[in-house]
């Protein structure tokens, strides 16, 4: 497999059956424990130098020592043990990678990866796929993980300005571009038309997107690049009037340098702050969506005794409720309903979409014609599915027949891909808060002799739709003897919604010990 430059939006599917078939396996779940395996070759064509890296193995994927990787490559680094944390700085940039999360900071931006660094033996090993889609996605470097050859090759793209960084300064901005060649002054003309500044280089070459990526600061609120055949034009959207400005060359012509002034001096600082706020404000999860399945004329699955779904996920979803507002009195809880009633399934998702809730939960019962069926799973949403969760995604979507005849168009064959297409962006998110709170429903509800049958993925229609990481879990069987009746009981119903509660408390925690 040659992964380079891969685009993870695009490929999600096919990546998230790869991992999903190592996921799946309780014993790999739920083993942590990595293994040796080979040494991988280190190719670095900058310096033309080759070397020979340890690797481990685990789930599945393929971790190298970064501290060796690092001292091969005389790149930077450094590792606090006690946060086991690892930043490594290759040419301007600067990424850090955090033991057991999947969020990796470069520069100032948030990125998220299915795969994990690990601890072990007292350093940071760090998944070879992610490292070269990190720098090779988002920088000017080139990084290719090749798997089947087991090379590891690092290279620069043919660009000649490689890097932006930006400061916010009391009174402008200062706007710092890195090139891999001296440019002379006459080579570097600049304007400002319509509340863009241009920077136009000739014989500059660039990689439009990973420049475009820079994160914004002061008075810059975007960047737009645009080639032509010998000039690279460089726009910068400014948020207010720039009442002069400077440009000089430094570093034999290999650093351009440009100072932006502005007449309102305090304002900048107050901007630069908010920046910061809003950039963190997207992945702090203030609000919480707590839908309790079926409801009112759909009972849901009925189950032994003729126990119906929607009366157990009821009591479930309130206490989950209730422990989040109790134990993060700062977080927001949403119910889709509180009462028996009957909620549209295409109406839960727009009402968590208009509370602005960063996370949708929903709670479901399983049934089957075979009484033996028990266990828990979770699911994030999927265009594909798994063919055992196909009779799940049956049952669950057939609410819909409750539903109004003219609600049911919204249920399209094509709408649910389009549908399902919006929903990508949060799929690497939602599958993390499955596997979180599979994991501690797993570990925390073997006292009652409930079993984990993992995380998978399907397409239910009552996670369509929401702009926000969502799971919907079933709790159990209701078809069960043993399960109906756990399920039923108010001192289990407790623990079931404690161990979610965990799950998304870890979920929680992740995001913001990387932040
Ligand atoms: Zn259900």
């Amino acid at each position: 497999m040659k992964i380079l430059r891969r685009d993870f939006i695009k490929t999600t599917t096919a990546l998230a059956g790869y991992l999903l078939a190592n996921w799946l396996t309780p014993f790999k779940l739920f083993g942590a424990s990595s293994q040796d395996s080979p040494k991988l070759k280190i190719i670095n064509r900058i310096n033309n130098s080759e070397a020979m890296i340890r690797t481990r193995l685990n789930r599945g994927i393929i971790l190298l020592d970064f501290t060796e990787f690092a001292a091969q490559n005389n790149y930077g680094i450094f590792t606090n043990s006690q946060k086991r944390k690892t930043v490594i700085y290759i040419g301007q940039d600067r990424a850090t990678f955090t033991a057991e999360n999947g969020f990796v900071i470069l520069n100032e931006q948030l990125l998220h990866f299915l795969q994990e660094p690990l601890w072990e033996n007292g350093e940071l090993w760090v998944p070879a796929l992610v490292l070269a889609d990190v720098f090779s996605k988002y920088t000017s470097h080139q990084m290719e993980f090749d798997q089947s050859g087991f090379t590891f090759s690092i290279g620069q793209k043919d660009v000649s300005l490689t890097n932006i960084v930006m400061s916010a300064m009391e009174n402008g901005t200062l706007i710092h571009v890195f090139a891999d060649k001296e440019y002379r002054e006459t080579e570097i003309t600049h304007k400002i038309s319509n509340d863009w500044f241009y920077l136009e280089i000739l014989g500059g070459k660039v990689d439009p997107k990973s420049l475009e990526a820079t994160p914004c600061k002061g008075i810059i609120s975007d960047i737009k690049v645009t080639s032509f055949p010998t000039i690279i034009s460089i726009g910068f959207k400014l948020k207010k009037p720039v009442i002069s400005r400077d440009i000089h060359l430094e570093n034999n012509g290999r650093e351009i340098l440009i100072n932006l002034r502005i007449s309102d001096t305090l304002a900048v600082e107050d901007e630069t702050k908010k920046d910061l706020e809003e950039q963190k404000k997207k992945w702090l999860i203030e609000t919480i969506v707590v839908d309790a399945g079926h409801g009112g004329k759909d009972p849901g699955a009925v189950g032994y005794d003729g126990v119906k779904e929607k009366d157990i996920v009821l009591p479930l979803a309130l206490k989950l409720g209730e422990l989040i507002k109790e134990r993060m009195p700062a977080i927001k809880v949403v119910y889709t309903r509180s009462t028996d009633v009957f909620i549209p399934l295409w109406q839960r998702t727009k009402m968590a979409n208009e509370a602005n809730g960063k996370l949708f939960v929903s709670l479901h019962c399983n049934s089957n014609p075979n009484k033996n069926a028990r266990g828990f799973e979770t699911y994030f949403l999927s265009a594909d599915k798994d063919e055992k969760a196909k009779d799940v995604v049956l049952k669950e979507n057939e609410a819909i027949q409750f539903e109004e005849s003219s609600d049911k168009e919204k249920y399209s064959g094509v709408n649910f891909v389009l549908a399902t297409m919006a929903q990508n962006a949060f799929m690497r998110q939602s599958k993390y808060l499955a596997s979180s709170v599979q994991d501690a429903m797993h570990q925390r509800l073997q006292v009652l002799d409930l079993h984990s049958r993992g995380v998978k993925q399907g397409p239910f229609w009552v996670m369509v739709g929401a702009t926000m990481p969502n799971i919907l879990i079933e709790l159990g069987f209701v078809s069960n003897k043993y399960e109906s009746k756990i399920l039923r009981q108010k001192a289990s119903q407790v623990k079931i919604a404690d161990a979610i509660y965990s799950g998304i408390e870890k979920y929680k925690k992740d995001i913001e010990s990387a932040i």
